[in-house]
């Protein structure tokens, strides 16, 4: 990083955190906490942005601001999430933002955004562009945000999006990618939390005759599918968001039938969770639900009742149909409308990518951003939190090859003897998760193929057989030491030592959960639906396609998923935002020490400072650094003759600057430890 003047305010802590001396978690919390105690929400690792999420309003986003950062050299403003922009490089660039569930990503990826939309080029065609790029955003939080425990418009998906620009700097349109929705709070919600904002928008703002089309009524007690105790929340309007949401929609290019067909599979799942099943007729031919959900489908009845009384499995040549009781016609109901749901989510992901889309092929530079979940260590995880969790895993495998590919590149642009510095890589946990033959995703999906008996515990036990097996022949730096067994465990768990700290899974659900099983006679009653929408849906249901393999599980589309974005991103110039949470009232003002302090152990953040200070934590050019410090040596005070890289030798040799403390770069003075720019600091203040 370049020295920063502002960057050195003791009054309001230091705005970069590698200059913190001495370095240790209490310092570096104390610093953030100055900071946010000033207002001052972002501070650097170097180029990574630490942001906190003030809970209020600050007058750091205005069109004014905008043009501030714009104009004048980043560094010599308040660290800024604007830096982020302050790429001059024509490299394809993206922008990490990591950080737990209401620490401020989706608002730090809106601001990224608008700010994007700010500044690039006007006229008619690139206004569209911007205007369907932004208004993408309220379509996809209706569908995959809903209000949590921890925030109120909480995103349930990971988003990537790669925003394409032409030569002139002008948005040429956009791709955007999900990862895994959060499909099982269709049918049951948390405590305190709410189903996805689309429902309760949809039977507070749509119009009676709408309603009376969707054979809806507006009190959501009528619905099982949504959960009465937060139904409402403060600061929500359901109905304006409606209203927005209708607006988004026909901006982004939405037919008004397309409209019409989402909004009817919207009004399907609720009727579908209203659908009783008895023991004695599983499923009762006069139950009203059922018969509306088939109007608004356009199923025959018959066809979906008998989805829901049988369960059909072929085999080579044979069929062969056992009777569902009870639970399991409960179970198949809520897997059609978990399936139901989240495939309408992935529709509209694409129909809306094929609007944005970019109309020419002459793109120069694209910039990415990536809003995703950071870690989440919880005291009870599950299989969304392992995959997660790798997902993590693999984000920092990026921090790590990119950032150090970076410095390497630097040093030898500058020609500067490169140090190999000294870090964890956490490649060996990857490994342990995704390894193709004996990772734990691949010894899932073989436990979940294999005939017979499988069960959580199978899998479990098949797992530590495996790892103990390897433990006993490798070293403690192989992938199997990140694999904890101790009989501190408590019963079908198993631990993994992520680099952001130890995680305690829960086997339970891993079978189920990455199964991820609809019975075909159900996508066969979709598909067989004399509805445009809902047969795109369920490709699978056509009896033309039958498919004896069974559909990839989840964990494999998320892990193949997960592969192309780093792919992707493994050819950008990457940015990091990392958000961070500082208390979990929502408040403002408050800042929670031992809830800030966790964040940062997982977000890896002073493992972070380590890596940027490895090699040499500074780098200064020579012009700048020796206008800075001149006034420290008489041989180049006021004016020094000649070129500036002698200078600021003389400078430093009269100074006694230890010599292993610098390098002379091409064009840049490179300074090992942040104590030489103290001192350097120091002595200025005392001219
Ligand atoms: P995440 O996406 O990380 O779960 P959000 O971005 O949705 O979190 O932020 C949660 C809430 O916190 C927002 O709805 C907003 O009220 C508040 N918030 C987040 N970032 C900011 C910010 N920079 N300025 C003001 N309020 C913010
Ligand atoms: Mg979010």
């Amino acid at each position: 990083m370049e020295v920063k003047t502002s960057l050195l305010d003791n009054m309001i802590g230091v705005g970069d955190m590698v200059l913190i001396e001495p370095l240790s978690e209490d310092t570096f919390i104390e610093n953030l906490k100055k900071r946010f105690d000033h207002n001052e929400i972002y501070t650097y690792i170097g180029s990574v942005v630490i942001s906190m999420n003030p809970y209020k309003s600050l007058p750091i986003y205005t069109a004014e601001k905008v043009e501030e950062y714009r104009n004048r050299n980043f560094y010599e403003l308040s660290p800024h999430i604007l830096n982020i922009f302050s790429f001059k490089q024509d490299n394809d660039q993206c922008i990490l933002i990591t950080g737990e569930s209401g620490a401020g990503k989706t608002e730090a990826s809106k601001f990224v955004m608008s700010y994007v939309a700010a500044v690039c080029g006007k006229g008619q065609e690139v206004n569209k562009v911007k205007e369907q790029l932004l208004q993408s955003n309220p379509v996809l939080e209706a569908f995959g945000n809903a209000k949590t425990v921890k925030n109120d418009n909480s995103s349930r998906f990971g988003k990537y999006m790669d925003i394409e620009f032409d030569f002139k700097g002008d948005p040429l349109g956009g791709v955007i990618s999900n990862y895994l929705l959060e499909k099982s709070r269709v049918v049951k919600q948390p405590r305190g939390e709410r189903n996805f904002h689309i429902f309760y928008q949809l039977l507070s703002g749509a119009s009676d005759d709408t309603l009376q089309k969707l054979k809806l009524d507006r009190d959501f007690s009528k619905y099982n599918y949504l959960s009465l105790d937060s139904a409402t929340v403060n600061g929500l309007d359901d109905a304006a968001s409606f209203r927005t949401v209708r607006n988004a929609m026909q901006i982004v290019g939405f037919m008004e039938d397309e409209v019409q067909s989402i909004l009817e599979l919207v009004a399907a799942v609720l009727k579908l969770g209203n659908i009783e099943f008895k023991p004695e007729s599983r499923c009762n031919g006069y139950d009203e639900n059922l018969k509306e959900m088939c109007e608004l489908l356009g199923i025959e009845q018959s066809v979906l009742e008998r989805a829901f009384s049988f369960r059909t499995v072929e085999a080579k040549m044979e069929k062969v149909s056992t009777t569902l009781n009870v639970a399991q016609a409960y179970y198949a109901r809520d897997a059609l409308a978990k399936n139901l749901y989240s495939r309408l989510f992935s529709w509209l992901v694409n129909r809306i990518n094929e609007s944005i889309k970019a109309q020419t092929k002459t793109r120069k530079k694209v910039m990415g951003v990536l809003d995703i979940y950071g870690f989440e260590i919880f005291e009870d995880n599950s299989f969304e939190q392992f995959i997660i969790n790798y997902c993590n895993e693999k984000l920092q495998q990026i921090f790590i090859e990119l950032t150090l590919r970076e410095e390497q590149e630097e040093y030898v642009r500058e020609d500067i003897e490169w140090t190999n510095i000294e870090y964890f890589n956490n490649a060996i946990i990857c490994d342990l998760i995704e390894n193709n033959k004996n990772g734990i995703l691949a010894m899932l999906d073989e436990e979940c193929l294999r005939p017979g008996t499988v069960t959580d515990e199978t899998f479990l036990d098949k797992l530590n057989t495996m790892c103990a097996e390897h433990q006993h022949f490798e070293s403690r730096q192989s992938k199997n030491s990140k694999f904890l067994t101790d009989h501190s465990l408590p019963h079908n768990c198993f631990r993994i030592q992520h680099y952001a700290g130890k995680v305690l899974y829960r086997a339970e659900g891993f079978v189920d959960k990455n199964n991820d099983l609809l019975y075909r006679d159900l996508s066969q009653a979709m598909y067989k639906a004399n509805h445009s929408l809902i047969k795109i849906l369920f490709p699978e249901g056509n009896p033309a396609k039958v498919n004896l393999k069974r559909p990839p599980t989840a964990g494999f589309q998320f892990r193949a998923s997960v592969g192309t974005l780093m792919k992707n991103l493994l050819t950008k110039n990457p940015n990091y935002i990392r958000c961070i949470k500082p208390n979990d009232k929502k408040a403002a003002h408050i800042f929670t020490d031992s809830l800030v302090c966790h964040q940062v152990r997982y977000l890896g953040l002073l493992e972070n400072v380590r890596v940027r200070r490895a090699g040499y934590a500074f780098r200064q050019a020579y012009d700048p650094c020796l206008e800075r410090y001149k006034m420290l040596c008489k041989q180049t005070w006021p004016h020094w003759k000649g070129p500036a890289r002698e200078g600021v030798e003389v400078l430093l040799t009269d100074l006694q600057v230890p010599a292993e403390e610098f390098a002379y770069g091409r064009t840049k003075i490179f300074i090992r430890n942040p104590r030489t720019l103290f001192f350097l600091e120091e002595k200025r203040s005392q001219c």
